[in-house]
């Protein structure tokens, strides 16, 4: 059975101290084997404090964000590219100092809706910064996610095989992948190809719903999915992600657009989402052993 994760946003918007426990705790209760930590907002976090939290749940750490306008790794500005590999760095050793082992998000680039498409320069800058990181991650032990995200969070990767080539420019062995069924439903053709197509570069993966709230109550054919993940035998971390206008992280929030309440209780979501995701998955390898 995979690693079942969920993101913190489902519990809360910041990460004081306070809300760390509750987050940590909370996560643990519902039944998952991991929390992700979204590195946006200020910097509120008690890295001792959270390393510690996490070890006595007995709880693994997945680390997240993606870039801003003036701190991109994909823009023409050598200074942007220069902030954007700074935040990086600081992401790789916050999950590094807290116990992860994996930084995802979108790595490669601004998240929000681009006005103008990707120059060649940028995706030369983006590949170098790639690189670059990929070094420094690989140092701490640290594994680098490329979230495939839809056309309003990035210009530069939204389908699983424009990440498969930029994996192939980047050549580091720890980059991967980061499927999301949320973004896939806007951008890929199927839930099954791409997943195919990734096969063992698929590193971790987003569940979300296509309206991004309680799953099953959306447009999302997750058992395709779920059959995908089984066919290409993915022993990977699947992760929960469901955004609700009652729970906010400002900068986090509002670069996603959740401008809508879809729920409010986070812990009869998040187990809901968990039974939900543990069934599809063991439907999918029954499926696939009697195949
Ligand atoms: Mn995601």
């Amino acid at each position: 059975m995979n690693k079942l994760g969920v993101h913190a946003l489902v519990w809360s918007g910041d990460l004081t101290p306070e809300s760390t426990r509750k987050v940590i705790s909370q996560t643990k209760a519902a039944g998952f084997d991991l929390v992700e930590l979204s590195l946006h907002g200020p910097k509120v976090m008690d890295l001792a404090l959270t390393r510690d939290l996490l070890q006595e749940h007995g709880l693994q750490l997945g680390c997240s964000r993606g870039l801003t306008f003036d701190a991109d790794v994909s823009s023409d500005d050598p200074a942007s590219v220069a902030r954007g590999l700074s935040l990086l760095e600081e992401g790789i050793s916050i999950t590094a100092e807290l116990g992860g082992n994996y930084f995802g998000g979108i790595l490669y680039g601004a998240m929000g809706k681009y006005s103008a498409p990707l120059t060649a320069q940028g995706r030369r800058n983006a590949v170098d910064a790639l690189k670059r990181v990929a070094d420094f991650a690989h140092k701490r032990n640290v594994t680098l996610g490329l979230e495939v995200v839809n056309r309003y969070e990035s210009n530069l990767l939204n389908t699983a095989s424009q990440a498969l080539a930029m994996l192939d420019d980047v050549g580091a062995p720890n980059v991967v992948v980061h499927l999301d069924t949320y973004h896939m439903n806007i951008e890929e053709s199927d839930f099954m190809q791409p997943v195919l197509a990734c096969g063992k570069r698929l590193g971790y993966v987003h569940i979300g719903e296509s309206n991004r709230g309680y799953l099953g109550s959306g447009t999302i054919d997750f058992a395709q999915f779920f059959h995908a993940l089984a066919m290409i035998d993915y022993q990977g971390v699947i992760t929960f992600e469901s955004f609700s206008s009652s729970v906010v992280n400002e900068q986090l929030s509002n670069a996603l657009a959740i401008w809508r309440n879809l729920w409010d209780d986070g812990m009869d979501l998040a187990t809901h989402a968990r039974a939900f995701i543990a069934g599809g998955v063991n439907a999918a390898a029954k499926a696939r052993a009697h195949h």
